[in-house]
């Protein structure tokens, strides 16, 4: 299944074009990586629109969840994905000012005329997952656990028999 969306930076954003759909998790192979399990969908929303300095500028929203790796037990952790970004089209990088660049309220990317959608919504995920996802509270995995540990039951049994 083709996942490719394939659009027009600055055309989109001057026409005020709208995409929405669903996204295969499976597809998403740059983000397959970061996850325990590839299972399901996430939804996205891209909306077009022109700044008041008048350059095209995209709206990304992406949701759902992804089951992370975690870094401790290894095991799934499910993160409510929600992305919401803004980005900002310019013909090359020097033309913003130094005001704009610190502006965390948007990010800029060089106008392209086929820009592809889901990989910029791969990147944008990518810089929303935690660096080091964990479940709240579990344990290392340990080579041999449960077996390790003797119950003080186990032991009166034990003694029973010996009796
Ligand atoms: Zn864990």
């Amino acid at each position: 299944m083709s996942q490719r969306i394939v659009i027009d930076s600055l055309a989109f954003g001057r026409e005020a074009g709208s995409l929405h759909g669903d996204l295969n998790i499976a597809g998403l192979t740059r983000v397959l990586d970061l996850l325990a399990d590839s299972a399901g969908y996430l939804t996205y929303r891209v909306d077009g629109r022109v700044s008041p300095s008048n350059r095209s500028q995209l709206q990304l929203q992406v949701d759902g969840v992804l089951s992370l790796c975690c870094q401790r037990c290894l095991e799934g952790v499910e993160y409510p994905l929600a992305v919401r970004s803004l980005l900002e089209f310019v013909d090359n990088e020097g033309e913003l000012t130094q005001e704009e660049i610190e502006d965390d309220s948007r990010d800029f990317l060089a106008a392209q005329k086929e820009l592809d959608v889901v990989a910029l919504i791969e990147d944008e995920i990518i810089l929303a997952l935690p660096a080091a996802p964990r479940h709240e509270s579990c344990a290392l995995p340990k080579a041999g656990q449960g077996s390790a540990k003797v119950s003080p039951f186990s032991v009166l049994t034990g003694l029973k028999g010996k009796a």
